[in-house]
């Protein structure tokens, strides 16, 4: 027996199996229309927590180990139970957040210096961070410029810096890149490394960036500011060799500025307020080149502490200038004052020689004159006292000479006393000392001559005497001269020894003239 009863039941039941088959084809496919869907949105809903978890990352220590957690499981699909569970330990963690003490924030150098720390491995490299890092914490560093020079150097190599290590999945791009952005931004860039410096910062600043990419950036980055830095060392080295350059010229000045310098007290004033300037401007050429880290201002600076020196040692050569005009005038005045005296003294001396000529010499026969003879005597009878050796006078009167003067004239008479001068000294030793007493008489002294010798001596006057004749209004006129002699003896003075030859002398006259006596 047929279960269908007839054939129109049997297409009855055909058209309803049919209808269901539809039915679940079209359920099935809306099923899947959903799956897709849901599948599309849970995709959506982890990369939005995943961005908000990267957000996020940093504000909280609390936090920031459940945000990671939290993204790990995002990445591999939901796992309900075990983000349930991360989700349930994360409110806690906020929970206490909002009950918390105040703390700061993380420091954001931190975060750095973690990165800095998982890219540069080499043990090296590590311990200089780890000491940076603390010393970031604890000393705050005054400028970026000195953190990335610090940064730098902590991880530069013999070669430069090194390759960093292959940025680690764990490391979050966008914070990294924030605070590279921000050193860069800190720095001072010199105006060769703008362009390079800007693309940087552009890159830095993109977000969403894929590893490898920011492997290239960061490399990039590291090396342009180890350019910089390189840069700013030799600028430092330009600075220095330009400061070097400077101090020898100054230095030269100095020198010069000393040199010049020789006046007196005023002079000596001036010198000193100008060493006092330029120790100034130097101690601030000093302090400028301490705190330099550009070479243009510096050189600026400089230019203008150089021209305010130029300027201090013109006014003081200005002066200098004046005041050794003013000495110099003042030195010719006491030159010539002292050449007026020289001149003065001359005289002086010249015509005290004339005094004292005219006080010893005799005007008409120019013979020393009894002063003369005087003074001569006291230094003779000295040496004779001393050395004991003989001395004798001669005391010479003219014979009848008064006749001479009444029979030609006294002009006649003159000429008598200038021949009887003249034979007298050329006749006698250059030792005697021959003198016009006064009138007609002479007198001789002779040294190392006892009287004896005296004698002859005066004798051999007297007959020369006798022979030279002389002429008088054309006819020929005797001369005769009579002497006396006598040898200075024990306690003699000057006057006993006259008055002995003065006697010789009389006694001469009284036995007939032309005649030499001895006593
Ligand atoms: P006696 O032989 O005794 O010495 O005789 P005397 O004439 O030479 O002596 P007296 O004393 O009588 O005369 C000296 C003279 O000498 C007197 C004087 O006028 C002269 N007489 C003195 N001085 C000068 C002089 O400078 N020029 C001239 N021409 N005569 C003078
Ligand atoms: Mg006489
Ligand atoms: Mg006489």
């Amino acid at each position: 027996m047929s279960f269908f009863s007839n054939a129109a039941d049997q297409d009855k039941w055909k058209e309803k199996y049919f209808n269901l088959l539809d039915e679940q084809e079209q359920s099935e496919l809306s099923y899947k229309k959903y799956e897709a869907s849901y599948k599309e949105k849970e995709d959506l809903l982890c990369k939005t927590v995943v961005r908000l978890t990267i957000a996020t990352t940093g504000l909280d220590p609390l936090l920031d180990p459940h945000l990671l957690s939290m993204r790990d499981q995002l990445k591999n699909g939901i796992n309900s139970h075990a983000l349930k569970e991360e989700l349930e330990k994360f409110t806690t963690s906020v929970a206490q957040i909002q009950h918390a003490p105040l703390q700061d924030s993380p420091k954001e150098t931190d975060l750095l210096f973690d990165f800095l720390l998982l890219q540069y491995s080499d043990e090296k490299q590590q311990n200089a961070l780890n000491l940076l890092k603390k010393k970031a914490q604890t000393a705050k560093f005054e400028t970026s410029n000195q953190l990335f020079i610090a940064i730098l150097e902590a991880i530069e190599s013999d070669n430069g810096v090194s390759t960093p290590n292959t940025v680690s999945n764990l490391i979050d791009i966008k914070i990294v890149s924030k605070q590279l952005l921000l050193l860069l931004e800190g720095i001072e860039i010199p105006s060769i490394f703008d362009q390079q410096a800007k693309i940087a910062k552009q890159l830095l600043a993109t977000s969403n960036q894929t590893t490898s990419a920011f492997e290239t950036i960061l490399d990039r980055s590291f090396t342009l500011l180890l350019r910089i830095k390189q840069h700013n060392q030799s600028e430092q080295q330009d600075i220095d060799k330009f400061l070097s350059h400077i101090t020898e010229q100054l230095a030269a000045l100095d020198v010069s500025v000393m040199g010049a310098s020789t006046a007196a007290q005023k002079s000596a004033e001036n010198r000193n307020r100008l060493d006092r300037s330029v120790s100034e401007q130097m101690q601030q050429l000093q302090l400028s080149s301490t705190n330099a880290t550009k070479l243009e201002p510096l050189k600026g600076i400089i230019n203008s502490r150089l021209a305010s020196i130029a300027k201090e040692i013109q006014e003081h050569t200005q002066k200098e200038a004046i005041q050794r005009q003013k000495t110099q005038q003042q030195l010719d005045d006491l030159i010539n004052k002292i050449k007026d005296m020289e001149s003065e003294s001359c005289d002086l001396k010249s015509k005290l020689k004339i005094a004292n000529n005219q006080a010893l010499r005799d005007n008409l026969t120019g013979l020393p004159n009894r002063n003369a003879y005087n003074e001569r005597l006291e230094n003779e009878l000295a040496r004779w006292k001393r050395y004991h050796s003989p001395l004798s006078l001669v005391v010479w009167d003219i014979d009848h000479f008064k006749n001479i003067n009444d029979s030609y004239g006294h002009k006649a008479g003159d000429k008598v006393l200038l021949l009887i001068a003249k034979q007298l000294t050329e006749h006698s030793r250059s030792t005697d000392f021959i003198s016009r007493f006064g009138g007609e008489e002479f007198t001789m002294l002779l040294p190392n001559t006892d009287g004896q010798s005296a004698l002859i001596l005066a004798n051999q006057l007297r007959q020369i005497i006798e022979k030279t004749g002389f002429n008088a209004s054309g006819s020929s006129v005797s001369i005769t001269i009579s002497c006396g002699v006598t040898e200075f003896i024990l306690n003699d003075t000057d006057e006993t020894a006259f008055e002995r030859a003065d006697k010789a002398l009389y006694e001469a006259k009284e036995q007939g003239r032309n005649r030499c006596c001895l006593l």
